[in-house]
């Protein structure tokens, strides 16, 4: 039987019901809300600004220490952010564990994972993690950029700082600017 918390979650997971949450709440119109991560903005991917964009609170700090700064100085009251309830956060970590993916995501990653969750909204990012636990979740997801992630796809690069993980081989993380490693990537 399940506890009152595992109720709340299994609503929570019940795609195609509109989610009468406050995240759907400040939807406009409809309009799909948009999760993207960190790199999702700085690569231009997405429009921080767009009515229906979501920003992860952990996705806004990463950014502001790159170089949208002055963009957010200016209009950070235009922002929707987000932080993410405990129980979600919880909820990914147990998804992610059994994916064997945990060790692979960040703190923001998670974060990431669990206010699309929340607010039924769609991940932008090309972080095969990410991806692989929104897909066991039924979260929906979409890469950005010009290099869209495909399943054959056997090497993946991650920080030797922050240990973000990246599906190109970036000359420095975008993040913390560390050198990153080549992995094999485990199916
Ligand atoms: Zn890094």
């Amino acid at each position: 039987m399940l506890g009152k918390r595992d109720q709340n979650l299994t609503y929570q997971f019940r795609r195609g019901n509109k989610l009468e949450n406050e995240n759907r709440q400040k939807g406009l119109n409809g309009k799909e809300m948009i999760v993207p991560d960190t790199s999702a903005i700085l690569t231009g991917s997405v429009n921080l600004l767009g009515e229906n964009i979501i920003v992860p609170s952990m996705v806004l700090w990463e950014i502001a220490r790159g170089k949208p700064a002055r963009i957010i100085k200016d209009q950070e009251e235009m922002l929707r952010v987000v932080n993410p309830q405990k129980n979600s956060v919880m909820r990914i970590r147990e998804e992610a564990e059994t994916t064997g993916d945990l060790k692979y995501l960040s703190e923001t990653d998670i974060e990431v994972l669990a206010v699309a969750l929340e607010s039924n909204g769609k991940i932008i990012t090309n972080d095969y993690s990410i991806q692989n636990v929104a897909k066991k979740m039924g979260i929906p997801f979409e890469p950005c950029g010009i290099d869209p992630i495909k399943n054959e796809i056997k090497w993946s690069f991650r920080c030797k700082g922050c240990r973000k993980v990246y599906e190109e081989n970036l000359k420095e993380c975008r993040i913390c600017g560390h050198k990153l490693v080549r992995y094999r990537k485990v199916d």
